[in-house]
């Protein structure tokens, strides 16, 4: 199939630029479209055989559910059941934005949208376009991340275009997704909610609605043990993964530097491509051919915004390993370490200090 790109202008939406896109959801097909998180891949949520659509178009493996995207808050109503009071005081809160609500599911939500699991994930994006699109379809959009199964999350529609192109009807084309990383997931099913997923929502910012709130065991550790169970299934995914082999080095500023120059010295020695990801403050420590600086440390934000395409790039230039720094700084940094963490399959190298700690 010839997949079509339709580029939507953020300054003047209008009702017109949607109707194809509306036309190809409300007859089963797929859109991937832009939201303040990443770029997700639309199709109708309460029809099992365009949930089926997107796990092919993807390569996802099945039980890995999907999130449902809604344009008004009390949409939850038909989708969920025993909502806790919580939810609607985080949807008063933090909807429309990067907060996804896993919640027990009604019936009309078919076992192959959420992956066989009994609970359903929700959230209504803030993105005017995501909104548009879903609010004219009247329908509820599943959607994962527009990549390929296993591949950086998409935050631009030539990503998407790159991954997905012959698989998918449509691509909308609304620029760069302002936030670079997926949505917040909580967990309000069970007893305790729990966030199954660190995003731009930090627990911090949770607290005050949620004031006993606790990440999973799953997200912050830091590999892959299999006495924890992600409760999360796409937790158990090796995922973000540039095709490169990367690795991250965790220390002192100065020994880190020295610790990836030599490994990137031996790497180039022996005939292989390598590359550093590093913050502006260092980049220019590094003597390696490829070095991206991927945003100021004070600047969070950018950082988290470029991560994807940053990892992204590395394969455009064929590069075989690399060799990144940390991030886990500031507000966001739970949410970008666990990207960089898990998009380097857990591969962490710790620098001692100088003085040998
Ligand atoms: P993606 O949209 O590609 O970021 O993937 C959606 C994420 O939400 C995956 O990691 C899923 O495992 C998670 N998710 C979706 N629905 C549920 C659910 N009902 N229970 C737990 N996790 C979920
Ligand atoms: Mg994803």
């Amino acid at each position: 199939m010839e997949t079509i790109v339709k580029k939507i202008n953020r300054e003047n939406l209008k009702k017109e630029d949607f109707s194809e896109a509306v036309a190809i959801l409300r007859s089963g097909g797929l859109v991937a479209f832009p939201t303040e998180t990443v770029y997700g891949l639309g199709g109708n949520a309460l029809d099992a055989s365009a949930a089926a659509k997107i796990y092919a178009a993807k390569g996802r493996p099945s039980d890995n559910p999907l999130i449902v995207h809604v344009a008004y808050k009390d949409s939850l109503f038909e989708l969920a059941k025993e909502i806790p009071d919580e939810a609607w005081d985080l949807a008063k809160y933090f909807w429309p934005g990067p907060l996804t609500m896993i919640l027990k599911k009604k019936d009309v939500v078919p076992d192959g949208t959420t992956g066989g699991l009994p609970t359903v994930a929700v959230r209504m994006p803030s993105d005017a376009v995501a909104r548009m699109l879903i609010a004219q379809s009247g329908l509820f959009i599943a959607a994962p991340s527009a990549n390929a199964s296993g591949r950086p999350s998409t935050t631009r529609a030539e990503h998407v275009y790159k991954d997905l192109a012959g698989r998918i009807e449509m691509i909308l084309d609304g620029g760069s997704a302002t936030i670079g990383l997926e949505s917040t997931i909580l967990d309000l099913s069970g007893k305790k909610p729990v966030i199954l997923r660190p995003g731009y929502l930090s627990r911090e910012d949770l607290l005050s609605v949620l004031p006993n709130l606790e990440y999973d065991p799953a997200v912050i550790a830091r590999t892959t043990q299999k006495d924890i169970v992600a409760r999360a299934p796409g937790m158990k995914y090796r995922h973000y993964a540039p095709k490169g082999n990367l690795t991250v080095y965790e220390g002192g500023r100065v020994e880190v530097a020295a610790a990836i120059n030599r490994a990137a010295a031996d790497k180039i020695r022996e005939g292989h491509t390598c590359a550093v990801l590093a913050a502006e403050e260092t980049a220019a420590e590094y003597v390696c051919p490829i070095v991206k600086s991927i945003g100021a440390r004070t600047q969070e934000e950018i950082i988290a915004a470029r991560l994807f395409d940053v990892l992204r790039s590395f394969d455009d230039e064929g590069v075989e390993f690399i060799f990144s720094e940390s991030f886990s700084d500031g507000h966001l940094g739970t949410a970008i370490m666990n990207r960089l963490l898990k998009a380097a399959g857990y591969q962490v190298i710790h620098v001692p200090d100088g003085d040998g700690k």
